[in-house]
């Protein structure tokens, strides 16, 4: 069976294509020739999720799933959540989203956070969601240089280290998307038992 993971990341697409049971072949947008921007109009992190999974399903007719993820900051009121990628405007850049991120908690000293992604699957008509949270801290200022995006800015918690100090091993075993990663792929496992 063909699942398509509604992504382009090559990397994510090999480690997850490693995990699923073999009968499950994980292909990309590229490879069933969508090249168009899917909206991720939604005001939450499940909705993206939802809307990604739901446009391959809709146009192309296939199974798929797709991942969303935001990193919810406890004294913004779960800011800039969805809008993580953008939050300090659609140049999408990581250093300038965390310049805006530790001056506005300048003044804050509750600085709990978390990260949160959410994977939506639709499989045969139906539609599942996995989520995977890490919590942690927000640091004042940037330590590391692993990673991507806010990592080295958040601490998660019982550790010393960023995330942009962990190696991508690290990082993943403990991360929100490598916990709803694993979610989804118990639930591919258990799914084929079933078919057997
Ligand atoms: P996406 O939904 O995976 O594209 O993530 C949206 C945004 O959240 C990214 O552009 C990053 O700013 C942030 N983000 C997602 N995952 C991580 C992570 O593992 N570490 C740090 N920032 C992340």
């Amino acid at each position: 069976m063909k699942l398509v993971f509604a992504s382009n990341n090559k990397n994510k697409i090999q480690e997850i294509q490693a995990l699923v049971p073999k009968n499950i072949q994980i292909v990309s947008l590229e490879d069933i020739g969508c090249t168009e921007d899917i909206p991720e109009t939604a005001d939450t992190i499940e909705g993206n999720a939802i809307l990604k999974a739901n446009f391959v399903t809709e146009k192309y007719g296939y199974n798929c799933f797709a991942d969303d993820t935001g990193l919810e900051v406890d004294a913004l009121n779960g800011a800039p959540g969805v809008y993580s990628a953008r939050y300090a405007g659609e140049q999408k850049d990581a250093n300038d989203n965390m310049d805006k991120l530790l001056s506005e908690l300048e003044d804050k000293s509750n600085r709990k956070a978390n990260f949160k992604t959410v994977i939506a699957l639709n499989l045969n008509g139906k539609q599942n969601l996995f989520t995977g949270i890490i919590n942690g801290k927000i640091i004042e200022e940037k330590i590391g240089t692993n990673g991507f995006g806010y990592d080295p800015i958040f601490v998660a918690d019982g550790y010393e280290k960023t995330f942009a100090e962990l190696t991508m091993e690290e990082k993943s075993t403990i991360s929100h998307r490598g916990i709803a990663v694993k979610e989804l792929i118990i639930f591919l496992q258990k799914q084929d038992r079933k078919s057997v």
